[in-house]
């Protein structure tokens, strides 16, 4: 403590013997910010910005920096690096005089990530509280796998799925498993955008080194929405290299996107076909079991337990994106603490009706029963009548399901329109249709088409 700061030209002395060892764009993304705090014969104490920089100079040039510091303080020094906020001097009497050329900062940026490190994580997104389901257990188990041995199983992953299907969730989920399991790794994980924006300042600022250096040293690279990574030539071309490198060493990559490799399209095609080595994994929207064990989990985050009517309100109204669910649970969680109302059907229609599209009036059960009539090819009158042969019934419980999700009317009136029969067969036919659909996709497509011609 009672030694004084040394003067700048002792770090000017050291730092004129290390460029004598190190290439001149070594030196400047190595030492620029490193800082001399202490010089005694048996003492060197030495700050650096970041740890980052710290691990690399112990690894890398602890030698030269000790002979370097040796031969100055005409002794052996112990020699101790910190990481701390001081200053550092410049190391180049030309930046001195000039305003600083190269605002605002001139140390290399800080790392996302590092190690057991500073990478921003939603907390809750990790693998506790991913719920799996057919849609997306596939995904969910090659994250996994490639948390357990990163590098070694699936690689690169790519995962995609259209927007609040889990994709971010998954790969913070590999993140946090990592920073838990493997403090030893460093783990960079960032969106798209951001990688493109350290790219752009890192050539405008001429640090691409540095740039280079903190992208392809990483042990696990996540990067988010990668198609994000727009045409922008040399962006995707340093990707590539990144990719390249990072590959070869065997280190894992991680990459999510809202659609398949070969469907990007501004990726140009050696991309595409370096996202498809290792696993390509899709995130499907979530079937109707998994909408409801979300919304029981997400009610439990509100200490709430929404009664079974209200939980099958939401899990069939909100079905193609898992952020709106939960923002349907929190809204009414929300709404039911704010009015001091119990958590019912009628407070849950309330809290969905700016998501919900309103029923149309429009919609009558007779323009429903004349569309499937039309589209299945049999007569109106079979449909409304008794007859129980599959080529019928399988289009009433159609008619039955479009008219319960698109009209007013309820279950009774539905089952009185088609030849008076009883609320639990309109019931049945809905849960039944609305179960297939979840599987099959052609259903789907039928039902959406003839929920269009319905309502247009
Ligand atoms: P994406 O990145 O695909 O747009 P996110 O990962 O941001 O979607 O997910 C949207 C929200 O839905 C997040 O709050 C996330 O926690 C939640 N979520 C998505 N999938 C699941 C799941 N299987 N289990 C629990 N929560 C999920
Ligand atoms: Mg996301």
């Amino acid at each position: 403590m009672s030694e004084s700061v040394p003067d700048r030209s002792v770090w000017e002395r050291v730092a004129t013997i290390l460029r004598r060892s190190v290439p001149r764009q070594q030196f400047e993304t190595w030492f620029r910010g490193m800082a001399l705090v202490a010089l005694t014969p048996d003492r060197a104490e030495l700050t650096v910005p970041n740890n980052f920089l710290r691990e690399w100079i112990l690894r890398k040039y602890f030698g030269v920096l000790r002979r370097a510091l040796r031969e100055v303080s005409e002794g052996d020094p112990e020699v101790e690096i910190r990481v701390g906020e001081e200053d550092a001097p410049p190391v180049e009497g030309a930046v001195a005089e000039e305003p600083a050329p190269r605002a605002p900062s001139p140390r290399p940026a800080a790392p996302v990530a590092y190690g057991e490190s500073d990478v921003i994580l939603n907390a809750q997104y990790t693998f506790d509280n991913f719920i799996p389901g057919p849609s997306n257990n596939f995904p969910y188990a090659a994250a996994l796998a490639v948390a357990d041995s990163p590098g070694k199983s699936y690689n690169p992953l790519f995962l995609h799925g259209s927007v609040g299907l889990g994709k971010t969730h998954l790969l913070q989920g590999i993140c946090h498993r990592l920073m838990e399991r493997r403090p030893d790794m460093r783990i960079l994980y960032l969106s798209c955008e951001t990688f493109t924006n350290h790219f752009v300042t890192a050539v405008a600022n001429g640090e691409l080194d540095g740039f280079r250096f903190r992208y392809r040293h990483v042990d696990v690279l996540l990067i988010d929405d990668i198609h994000f990574l727009a045409s922008r030539e040399r962006t995707q071309e340093e990707f590539f290299h990144t990719f390249n490198t990072l590959y070869n060493a065997n280190k894992q990559i991680i990459l999510s996107s809202d659609s398949n490799p070969a469907e990007i399209p501004t990726i140009e095609e050696r991309l595409v076909s370096r996202f498809k080595w290792g696993v390509v994994a899709k995130i499907d929207q979530p079937v109707y079991e998994t909408r409801v064990a979300i919304i029981a989990r997400k009610a439990r985050v509100h200490g709430a337990t929404f009664p079974d009517e209200v939980v099958k309100f939401l899990a069939e109204n909100i079905r193609s994106n898992i952020r709106e669910l939960e923002g349907a649970v929190n809204k009414v969680a929300g709404m039911a603490h704010i009015y001091q109302r119990a958590i019912d059907i009628d407070l849950a229609r309330e809290a969905l009706r700016d998501l919900l599209p309103p029923p149309s009036s429009r919609v009558s059960v007779d323009g429903i029963v004349r569309t499937v009539a039309d589209h299945f090819g049999v007569p109106v009158k079979d449909l409304m009548g008794k007859r129980r042969s599959k080529s019928i019934a399988h289009p009433r419980q159609i008619c039955m399901f479009l008219a319960r999700r698109l009209t007013s009317h309820s279950l009774e009136e539905i089952g009185g329109y088609f030849g008076g029969r009883d609320h639990t067969t309109v019931m049945y036919a809905y849960d039944k249709i609305r179960r297939e659909a979840e599987d099959s996709t052609d259903l789907a497509d039928t039902l959406e088409k003839l929920k269009l011609k319905v309502t247009s």
